[in-house]
C-alpha cells in the first residue's frame, strides 16, 4: 500500500501512538456514552470537550463499501476498497479493507483491524476479513 504519510496532530497523536503498538483506540464521550471517529475537539453529539480515547477490540462488520479506482491524491495505489466499518464495541470507522481483491469486500463482511508499519513513526490501521 502506498499513500501519503499521515501527520499526527495534538488531537490524533494518542491514536497514532496506540496504532504503533498495534492497538486501536476510539474517541469516547462519557457525557453521552458515544464512541466516534474521527477525533474532534468536542463530542459531535453533545459538544462535551472532555472525551478520551478508549480501546476497541477492532472487530466489526462492513456497513458500506466502495471500490476507489481514481486515486484521491498522489501516492495511492488503486483500486482499493474503502469501507464504513461498524465496530462491535461501538463507533464507526472509514477505513481501507484489504481482502486481496477489492471487489470481494461486501456489506455484512466480518472484519478485524490490523496495522501496517508505514514509516518508523506511523502504523496505519486497516481491516482484513475475519477468519
Ligand atoms: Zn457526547
Amino acid at each position: 500500500m502506498s499513500r501519503p504519510v499521515p501527520v499526527p496532530t495534538e488531537l490524533s497523536e494518542p491514536f497514532w501512538d496506540a496504532a504503533r503498538r498495534g492497538d486501536l483506540v476510539i474517541p469516547y464521550c462519557p457525557s453521552c456514552d458515544l464512541r466516534f471517529f474521527v477525533p474532534e475537539p468536542a463530542c459531535p453529539r453533545c459538544m462535551a470537550p472532555d472525551w478520551h480515547y478508549a480501546p476497541s477490540a477492532g472487530q466489526g462488520t462492513v456497513y458500506s463499501v466502495t471500490v476507489v479506482h481514481r486515486a484521491p491524491g498522489p501516492g495511492f495505489d488503486t483500486p482499493f476498497a474503502l469501507a464504513v466499518i461498524d465496530l462491535d464495541d461501538g463507533g464507526t470507522l472509514l477505513s481501507h479493507v484489504d481482502a486481496g481483491d477489492p471487489e470481494a469486500v461486501a456489506i455484512g463482511m466480518r472484519v478485524r483491524v490490523d496495522f501496517r508499519l508505514f514509516t518508523d513513526e506511523i502504523a496505519l490501521p486497516y481491516f482484513v476479513p475475519e477468519r
